[in-house]
């Protein structure tokens, strides 16, 4: 599914397993990076609509993670097995994935196992930048649904593009959420001012005053 020329839908929303969360392709010159890598459970298939785009496995350098949850996160170590790619994370988000926390990455409640995996490069702070191709993608921190979240922002033809993923929450204890930070993270994905949202559940959400909505029904 096509978002712009560049960036494109392959996973979740019915293109793969029914538990995946939304796996977003990047491709920028002769370079690919992925959003998300789904539960695992049909990575043969994302990888199809990987080739289908015209992009090879090979091409894909990063694999971009918003947050440790399962259902984006179970697909990482099968996807690495088709490219070289750099997993990237938020440092506070990194030791659920490399010590493979059953309970914080949702695991146990989706009735998976979460084998763990190595951060390649670990997000610091507030704020980071990926070099993809010729292009800058900013990483931006956004605690709340987990403490670790992060959202990746890009331009595409000339339209500034949001990976948010879990923009919805859920909020939980059991995922470590903190419901204070997410309004913060919520008004700061806000000041971004997308022109499109991909969210992990709730598909793509096109035009800023949608956009905008979108985030604020949230915020109460
Ligand atoms: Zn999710
Ligand atoms: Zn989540």
């Amino acid at each position: 599914m096509q978002i712009t020329k560049e960036i494109f839908q392959v996973g979740g929303g019915g293109l793969s397993a029914p538990g995946d969360a939304a796996v977003y392709l990047i491709k920028v010159n002769d370079e690919a990076g992925l959003v998300d890598a789904g539960t695992g459970q049909a990575t043969d298939r994302i990888i199809q609509n990987i080739r289908d785009t015209g992009v090879n496995p090979e091409q894909i350098r990063y694999l971009l993670i918003t947050h440790c949850h399962f259902d984006h996160t179970g697909g990482v170590r099968d996807i690495k097995k088709y490219s070289r790619c750099q997993v990237i994370a938020h440092e506070l988000e990194a030791p659920f994935l490399e010590q493979a926390d059953q309970v914080v990455t949702a695991a146990k409640w989706y009735g998976a196992r979460l084998e763990p995996f190595v951060v390649d490069r670990k997000i610091k702070g507030a704020k980071g930048q990926i070099i993809l191709g010729d292009r800058v993608i900013e990483a931006v921190h956004i605690p709340g649904h987990s403490p670790g979240s992060m959202a990746f922002l890009m331009e595409s033809e000339g339209k500034k593009v949001l990976f948010g993923q879990d923009v919805h929450g859920p909020l939980d204890s059991s995922l470590l959420s903190d419901r204070k930070k997410y309004i913060q993270s919520l008004k700061l994905l806000l000041s971004l001012e997308a022109d499109i949202l991909c969210e992990g559940h709730y598909g793509i959400i096109s035009g800023k005053e949608k956009v905008k909505e979108f985030i604020s029904s949230f915020i109460d």
